[in-house]
């Protein structure tokens, strides 16, 4: 429920309105900006009567949300969220962000040659696996925390931000000493804890849509995070599990446009995950830029043929360098008005 206080409201009025709401147990998120005082009311709010609430002197209006997402929804705010990185970049903003990278790091020389091109080809953030969510137990899980050190290591050399994913709540403390965004993946989309623990730091976070999960449930886990005080959310769409097998998964480019309109929160699209195939990664990415989505999250690999996990849907570096012009170019067009 949200609560628009009058122009002329004073201090008094929305304490006291806030006083009696806390009292009753809800809890208030401010939504403020520079010409209107907004905040909302957090909680099972359905025993609320919004008439009730007007009769308080300094009340505009009171709205119900009607989406069981409060915080990650466009009614609770309007403008866009922008998280703003260590090394300065900004997404959710005016850029199209690539994050790139291999799916596992494999060791100290795979990573520097990928980090090296990556950066090369304009890319400011660079994604690689260390604990890695396999379907067969039998598959590589990862170097754990040595290859985050061994990633820290090497993107600051180039002077890139890390994206990893954290799989457990376990690492958590460990974890977030080395990374600039947590990945939470698709598998782990749902897994309640871990979203509770992530929303209790203050690092941003990626959270993936998961394999058979609706646009609401992914808002949902977002909410979660959100719930906890952490507000750093980006969300990423990479593809869902349809009858369709001949990709990897199904990319639901229409997510990023249902996501613009229910939320304020930057959202992705990862092109790798989705299609399973490095032949497409370049038209998908051109189709996330078309519906303006915030970003893309690409693997790269300089030896896709022998690469630990994900070596078909990976980008060889003169591919990946290929996309990026294209993107580049792809863009300025964008921005250039239709005249009729
Ligand atoms: C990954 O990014 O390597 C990954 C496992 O992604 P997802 O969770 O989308 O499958
Ligand atoms: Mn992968």
């Amino acid at each position: 429920m949200i609560v628009k206080m009058k122009i002329d409201a004073d201090e008094k009025e929305i304490s006291r309105l806030q006083k009696y709401l806390i009292d009753k147990g809800f809890g208030i998120k401010d939504a403020s900006s520079e010409s209107v005082t907004l905040f909302g009311i957090l909680g099972d709010v359905k025993s609320l009567d919004p008439e009730q609430i007007k009769v308080f002197p300094g009340v505009e209006s009171v709205t119900r949300i009607s989406s069981p997402f409060k915080l990650a929804s466009k009614a609770f705010k309007q403008e866009p969220t922008i998280i703003t990185l260590k090394n300065g970049v900004e997404i959710g903003g005016n850029e199209f962000v690539v994050m790139s990278g291999p799916c596992s790091v494999e060791n100290e020389e795979q990573l520097r040659i990928i980090a090296k091109a990556v950066k090369e080809s304009g890319s400011k953030i660079l994604r690689g696996g260390v604990f890695k969510p396999r379907t067969s137990p039998y598959a590589f899980q990862g170097l754990g925390i040595e290859g985050l050190k061994m990633m820290r290591k090497v993107a600051d050399e180039y002077g890139l931000a890390i994206i990893s994913e954290l799989m457990g709540t376990e690492h958590i403390d460990e974890f977030i000493k080395y990374v600039d965004i947590i990945q939470l993946g698709a598998r782990n989309m749902q897994n309640f804890d871990l979203l509770k623990a992530v929303g209790k730091t203050k690092v941003p976070v990626m959270l993936k849509r998961g394999l058979s999960n609706t646009i609401e449930e992914w808002l949902m886990s977002a909410e979660y995070i959100m719930a906890g005080g952490n507000e750093n959310v980006i969300l990423c769409e990479r593809g869902i599990r349809t009858f369709e097998k001949y990709t990897r998964n199904t990319l639901d480019i229409s997510a990023v446009l249902a996501i613009r309109e229910l939320s304020h929160l930057p959202v992705f699209v990862d092109p790798s995950h989705a299609a399973g195939k490095w032949q497409m990664i370049e038209a998908l990415s051109l189709a996330a830029l078309a519906v303006q989505a915030d970003g893309i999250i690409v693997e790269v690999h300089h030896d896709p043929e022998n690469a630990l996990s994900d070596g078909a849907q990976s980008l060889k570096p003169h591919k990946f360098e290929h996309m990026m012009e294209r993107l580049e170019k792809t863009s300025k067009v964008f921005t250039k008005q239709v005249n009729r």
